[in-house]
């Protein structure tokens, strides 16, 4: 143990009482229910009145924290008391954002759940599994296991870490196949990585039987829960280990900020690593490798995400009911080939869409549980990549963009966008033909979206 003076024990004594004092709120919120934690977060009436009584969480915008003297610096740097010094290592109003997140992501889950939020989807990718690939000479033909049906990013991400790493990477290109798994774990594998519902192709792994096969060899699964956000899934629940989001799609529906994070249980399976990095990923993620790497949030984007984030259920509840009224309407279509929508019967998938996906305290709104499927689809459009992209063209209310998740509705054509630089033939392994149009429906009327679509196929 390292040695302080009494005037630096006074900070370290000081902050003891404040992290308490944090642990009994957030106690007392994970008894409320999902909304209430989605609105109000750890920000309570004793933060307000540090604040000027604000009932709204103030943005902190100031790049760095003042200390009251070099003993209260000391304590602060050394990482023994609470502080938040500068703003790319922590930042007060990031700090309520990543608690929420935790609170939300482990709703319904009896461990002690973290989060550490990142500038990015992308960022919140790399930070969770970096620290696994590292070079260890016990362990030198490292490989990971992951899904192939993920988003192009992602794929991009892994391309490059065979690239430049030398990890061999082992892709799952049938995630419903869980032979297809199992053959790719080994004594080798350093992560299992797998996303669901994945964007684009809508498909589902069985998320249980996959964490066992993980956890046999204590390696930790890593889930991309973007699509779902944990309003429909907590993946922790079901024995991921950690959770990945990009925050910039539904969880911050407003369209206002490029935003991500990773959730992570404590003490995770892994057979490498520092032990802080096994007991508290999240914490440990961002006061050491997140601290000298530096992909931070802007404090304005946390704030955004903390704002759109209260009315997370509402929005996914609504957006899922209109996005099966849509996928009926698309199906029926003479100029639809066919659809993906994992709450369509006639889906691969859907079974295992029954069996995860729920909407966060269904039964008090609805009597019972309730299967939401959320608000992202794809089609494939008769006629071939042309045809595609006449009827995409034709589009007046849904946006072309490469975006999901806005309360406005958005298409996009993954080959010749998010999936563009993959190549022809992941493009084909991974189910995605020229004439596959994804559409993420907002929070229009149903029947308007429709029309746009109706007059849209038209020109098919
Ligand atoms: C958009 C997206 C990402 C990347 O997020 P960014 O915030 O754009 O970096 C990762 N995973 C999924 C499923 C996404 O849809």
């Amino acid at each position: 143990m390292q040695e302080f003076s009494a005037g630096v024990q006074r900070y370290i004594d000081l902050g003891a009482e404040a992290t308490r004092a944090e642990a009994a709120r957030r106690a007392e919120m994970r008894a409320c229910k999902f909304d209430t934690i989605a609105v109000h977060g750890l920000y309570s009436m004793e933060a307000a009145l540090a604040n000027q009584g604000s009932i709204i969480e103030p943005a902190y915008f100031s790049s760095a924290q003042h200390f009251e003297s070099s003993d209260h610096m000391e304590a602060a740097l050394a990482y023994v008391a609470p502080s938040w010094t500068y703003s790319r290592i922590a930042n007060p109003t990031l700090h309520y954002l990543e608690e929420t997140l935790a609170l939300l992501e482990g709703y319904g889950f009896p461990g002690e759940v973290s989060a550490c939020t990142t500038g990015s989807g992308m960022a919140a990718t790399y930070m969770a599994t970096t620290p696994f690939i590292a070079a260890d000479p016990a362990r030198p033909r490292p490989n990971i296991v992951a899904s192939a049906r993920c988003y192009g990013g992602t794929f991009m991400l892994f391309s490059r870490y065979a690239r430049e790493r030398g990890i061999e990477v082992r892709w799952v290109w049938n995630p419903l196949d869980l032979d297809e798994w199992r053959a790719g774990i080994d004594e080798h594998t350093r992560f299992v990585f797998g996303e669901m519902p994945s964007n684009p192709g809508l498909a589902m792994f069985d998320l249980r039987a996959v964490a066992e096969m993980a956890h046999a060899y204590q390696i930790p699964l890593i889930v991309d829960s973007t699509i779902a956000t944990p309003a429909l899934l907590r993946p922790m629940q079901h024995g991921a280990d950690i959770v990945v989001h990009s925050l910039s799609k539904l969880m911050g529906s407003s369209g206002f900020a490029i935003a991500g994070a990773l959730a992570a249980r404590h003490d995770l399976p892994a057979r490498s690593g520092a032990a802080e990095l096994r007991a508290n990923f999240a914490a440990y993620t961002k006061l050491y490798p997140l601290r000298d790497i530096g992909p931070s949030i802007s404090p304005f984007n946390a704030l955004m995400i903390i704002n759109d984030l209260r009315t997370l259920r509402g929005k996914i509840d609504r957006m899922s009911v209109s996005a099966v009224q849509v996928a009926d309407f698309l199906a029926a279509q003479p100029a639809v080939e066919q659809v993906a929508y994992p709450g369509l019967p006639s889906q691969p998938g859907h079974e295992l869409a029954q069996r995860y996906l729920w909407l966060a305290d269904g039964a008090d709104d609805y009597g019972a549980p309730v299967n939401r499927y959320g608000y992202l689809m794809s089609f494939n459009v008769r006629g071939g990549a042309e045809a595609a992209r006449r009827v995409f063209d034709g589009l007046r209310l849904i946006w072309r963009a490469t975006d999901l998740g806005r309360v406005k509705s958005v298409a996009a054509i993954p080959t010749i966008s998010t999936h563009q630089q993959q190549g022809e033939e992941v493009r084909r392994k991974a189910s995605l033909p020229p004439n596959l149009i994804r559409l993420s429906i907002g929070l229009e009327h149903p029947a308007d979206l429709m029309a746009d679509l109706r007059q849209a196929l038209a020109r098919a």
